[in-house]
């Protein structure tokens, strides 16, 4: 819902510090891909979820360029923003082709029902993102980084996790299920939603990511899709070692 959440008066939603307030979950990886010693090497973005607040993030990074985006699964949160990568997906055509899509049949279908003016076949509009959908294989290969897709349970729905390099993303997730864990092996920097501390039907409890945070053995890691439960310092407080709340705009190095 975003934090401070709309209507509400609670000691977070209505709290001075910069970290109580919250965009809808999204994270941004940017590395650089050398080609093989020559003058120019390319920095490489990619974008997994563009929510409603995705455009308003993409200004805060001074976002230019976009090469690819994974989608976790189809909920508002997590897509209502695609429309905003049209200007990027301008650039994106002009230097080469489409901005590539990585989706599950199931966030793709809800795509094309939100945005059927830019995928379906009979789309007239002169203007529409120029995007491409691709369907989400176990691998991905985007510039030389390979992004695992890590099945998670979210409710009863089948979602999308990614694990690239020594790092992983896990939001929404409410079950691992056993076989995810041996992709999980030796992530050192673990991102994982933890949206309070009151059960939900479809969202892990803080309790239980640091339950599976132990699991994996993460070294780092960073709570997201957090709801306005959650005050930012007094949780970090009681919060372990090696395990705190992100927000928005924090920026963590991985190995790729
Ligand atoms: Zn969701
Ligand atoms: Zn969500």
């Amino acid at each position: 819902m975003g934090v401070p959440t709309l209507a509400c008066q609670c000691a977070v939603c209505t709290s001075a510090d910069p970290h109580d307030r919250r965009l809808r979950p999204s994270i941004l990886l940017r590395w650089t891909e050398s080609d093989g010693g020559a003058v120019r090497s390319n920095e490489r973005i990619v974008v997994i979820d563009t929510g409603p607040d995705f455009r308003e993030q993409a200004l805060r990074e001074h976002l230019t360029h976009v090469d690819a985006v994974f989608y976790t699964h189809g909920h508002a949160d997590h897509v209502l923003g695609m429309d905003d990568l049209r200007p990027l997906s301008f650039i994106a055509a002009k230097q080469g082709g489409p901005i590539p899509l990585y989706t599950d049949p199931e966030a793709a279908a809800t795509l094309e029902r939100i945005f059927s003016y830019t995928f379906s076949p009979q789309a007239t509009y002169v203007n529409r993102a120029r995007v491409q959908m691709v369907p989400l294989s176990a691998h991905n290969r985007v510039h030389g980084v390979d992004f695992v897709r890590v099945p998670l349970l979210h409710g009863e729905q089948s979602i999308a996790g990614y694990r690239f390099g020594n790092a992983a993303y896990l939001t929404d997730v409410s079950a691992i299920p056993e076989e995810s864990f041996s992709l999980l092996a030796g992530v050192e920097v673990l991102v994982i939603s933890a949206l309070r501390h009151m059960p939900h039907p479809s969202h892990s409890t803080v309790e239980q990511s640091l339950e599976w945070s132990r699991r994996i053995g993460a070294r780092q890691t960073w709570f997201t899709h957090i709801s306005h439960d959650l005050g930012h310092e007094e949780t970090n407080r009681a919060l372990p070692a090696g395990v705190r709340l992100a927000h928005d705009g924090l920026t963590v190095p991985v190995t790729l």
